[in-house]
């Protein structure tokens, strides 16, 4: 830092040149966040100052927290539902296979999850010092029961469902695995990070939520789908003797206790979420996810145009496509096209997110260029 600031001016004209540097989002297919909607940039600037780390001295942001939950544990089917907001997917699966490690006298405790749960769950492994064990996927790529019961033990503290995974946005059988908990005596997490700003949305209905006896929590996240402003996401649990084992005593500040894992807390997310989904209602969403959902239907179609086919039909608005050198495919449209797009894990597809930042026309400028990357690989162009 020098001894002396900046003028303003300076100092801006220097921020809008390294803004460059940055995406705008608008050739962008690989990301599951995007633009905050305007209604929730506003209401997080108005409570920007606002600590949900010390909640007591911001009862007014501390409502808009209750009635958050009480919103999603509505959209979930649930009563009774305990929860709070947190930082994103990753905090929200931290904190609940924290509340099952802690349930649990176990002293090797391990949590069953399917093969395509998102990377966050091995840095739980690493943080927690839990056992992650993987089920095997089946054809469609949702995890196989089979694989799944098989892995469960007397060392078993909990069960983790996806509804929505990140690379194939494939709903996992949650009924089952549902089923399972319940003869297990087992909670179950379902992650729904992605899926659960979608899900309730589409036109086909799943169960995957509070309406299954054995889910015992969710992760939903404002900043993804929900088009809230980052970083927001929510944790829920059926009751409240599965937060009750997270409680610190937090004997400085203005409450008494607290549960979540960060501190100091963004309050501005908090109002943003609670904005955004006042504003949108149930129809607002409805909305932009049935536009997301036309995206993937236009990509899908314009893909067997060119003789490319999806490792799945799409459920929700992520797409892998079959081709083969994806990894080239993936550099040559970043490098020479400038589209930035992402790979599967297993098998390495092109993975592409169809979010409200995509218009219909770069849509198809997109399909033309992936066409053209095609050709370059197989003409040896891209060398
Ligand atoms: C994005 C995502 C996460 C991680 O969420 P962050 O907000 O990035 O921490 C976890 N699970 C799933 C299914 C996701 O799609």
């Amino acid at each position: 830092m020098k001894n002396s600031g900046l003028t303003e001016s300076q100092l801006f004209d220097i921020l809008k040149e390294i803004k460059k540097k940055d995406t705008n989002y608008s050739r962008v297919l690989s990301a599951m966040c995007t633009h905050p909607h305007r209604i929730a940039v506003e209401a997080h600037m108005m409570f920007i100052e606002s600590n949900m780390g010390d909640s007591g001295l911001f009862p007014g942001t501390n409502e808009m927290e209750h009635c958050v939950i009480d919103m999603l544990s509505d959209l979930m089917h649930g009563q009774g539902v305990h929860g709070h907001m947190t930082t994103g997917g990753t905090e929200s699966n931290i904190q609940a296979l924290r509340s099952m490690r802690n349930f649990s006298e176990s002293s090797r405790p391990n949590v069953v999850v399917p093969e395509s749960a998102h990377f966050s769950f091995d840095k739980i492994a690493d943080v927690l010092r839990i056992e992650i064990r993987k089920a095997s996927m089946d054809q469609e790529f949702k995890v196989d029961i089979e694989s799944f019961e098989s892995l469960i033990d007397e060392n078993t503290v909990g069960l983790v469902g996806v509804a929505g995974s990140t690379e194939f946005g494939q709903i996992d059988p949650i009924e089952d695995i549902s089923g399972l908990a319940v003869e297990n005596s087992l909670p179950l997490h379902v992650d729904a990070a992605f899926g659960g700003f979608v899900i309730p949305f589409l036109k086909k209905d799943y169960s995957f939520d509070f309406s299954l006896d054995g889910v015992t929590s969710i992760a939903l996240d404002p900043h993804k789908m929900g088009l809230g402003t980052i970083p927001a996401g929510v944790l829920l649990f059926r009751g409240e003797e599965y937060l009750s084992n997270l409680q610190t005593d937090t004997p400085y500040l203005t409450t008494q206790t607290q549960h979540s894992l960060t501190g100091t807390r963004s309050g501005g997310a908090v109002a943003a979420t609670y904005a955004v989904m006042n504003y949108l209602g149930k129809d607002g969403y409805i909305e932009v996810v049935d536009y997301c959902m036309d995206l993937t239907e236009k990509l899908v179609e314009g893909s067997y145009r060119i003789g490319i086919e999806p490792l799945i039909e799409p459920v929700m608005n992520v797409v892998a496509l079959r081709i083969p050198d994806a990894d080239l495919v993936r550099k040559i449209l970043r490098e020479k096209y400038g589209w930035m797009v992402s790979i599967t894990r297993d098998p390495r597809c092109l993975r592409l997110v169809m979010m409200p930042h995509l218009t219909i026309a770069n849509l198809e400028l997109f399909l033309q260029d992936l066409e053209k990357a095609v050709k370059d690989v197989d003409t040896g162009m891209d060398s």
